[in-house]
């Protein structure tokens, strides 16, 4: 793991040219849990250098909430969940239209049509 050793210092070397092969993008992706921070600040470096504090907005509507047949235990969606969240079944077109606008008046570039569930029904 020479390659993470020192994070900002290859930041650095990214930023100054230095391109990485695929053996080293994948040591890179298999940096240890305990190195995670500085993961972030090197990449927070590159980051930084390219869009500045500049975010991208992109907008999420949840078309169907709850109500899932499908029992996935981490969700809070899924059958037999207690969790204290809307539930209600999937918007009409007109609605998602209508949310959609509000994104892109919210300043979204993307807007994301996601629904409780395997697939529409
Ligand atoms: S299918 Fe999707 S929405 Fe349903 S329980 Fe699994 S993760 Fe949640």
């Amino acid at each position: 793991m020479v390659l993470v050793e020192n994070l900002l210092e290859l930041a650095n070397d990214i930023l100054s040219g230095r391109r990485l092969d695929t053996s080293e993008a994948l040591e890179l992706l298999a940096t240890p849990d305990d190195k995670l921070m500085e993961l972030l600040a090197a990449a927070f470096v590159i980051r930084r250098h390219y869009y500045g504090k500049q975010v991208k907005l992109n907008y999420l509507v949840n078309a169907k909430s709850g109500l899932c047949p499908e029992d996935c235990k981490y969700c809070s969606q899924a059958k037999g969940a207690t969790s204290e969240i809307e539930k209600y079944s999937l918007l009409s077109a007109n609605e998602m239209v209508t949310r959609a606008e509000q994104a892109v008046k919210n300043g979204a570039s993307t807007c994301c049509l996601v629904i409780s569930g395997r697939g529409p029904s």
